[in-house]
């Protein structure tokens, strides 16, 4: 009988669902808009134009009317926190330096939930916060968001 293998959290692990890192910038078809705003410092939204609804950068149907005719458009930028987690094990070795930080979902005034990282100062349920743009541990520009005034 022999023992499962241990593994070494402690240096952080490549996790990874066929050639795709999880949890890691990813660009894909249909989010190809959503990452040129990004490099534009512009946070974008699909945007059903007959029902004037906001989604999600990966919706590609309007849940609303079932139009395929999606179209981006800025977002305000602003939200709240919808939930948060402080990381202190860092994912990979890339993330290592960075520990302690905060990830979690922000809800966007136009009602979308985005995964982000929050930062420059703590935050809690509900604290108001705006986007801003910072390469991170990867080196990939990503939208961030930090508490209104911070
Ligand atoms: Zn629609």
């Amino acid at each position: 009988m022999s023992e499962a293998p241990v593994t070494d959290w402690s240096r952080g692990l490549e996790l990874k669902a066929g050639d795709w890192f999880i949890g890691l910038y990813q660009p894909s078809p249909e989010t190809t808009g959503y990452w040129q705003g990004v490099a534009r410092h512009e946070l974008l939204l699909k945007n059903c134009p007959a029902c004037d609804r906001h989604f999600h950068p990966k919706r590609i149907v309007c849940t609303e009317c079932g139009s395929d005719a999606l179209e981006w458009k800025r977002a305000s930028g602003r939200g709240e926190v919808y939930s948060f987690s402080e990381v202190h094990r860092a994912p990979s070795a890339a993330f290592a330096g960075a520990t302690p930080y905060v990830v979690g979902l922000v809800k966007l005034e136009e009602g979308v939930h985005l995964f982000t990282r929050f930062v420059d100062a703590p935050v809690g349920i509900g604290t108001k916060v705006a986007v801003d743009f910072r390469p991170l541990e990867l080196g990939n520009l990503m939208p961030v968001f930090r508490p209104e005034g911070a």
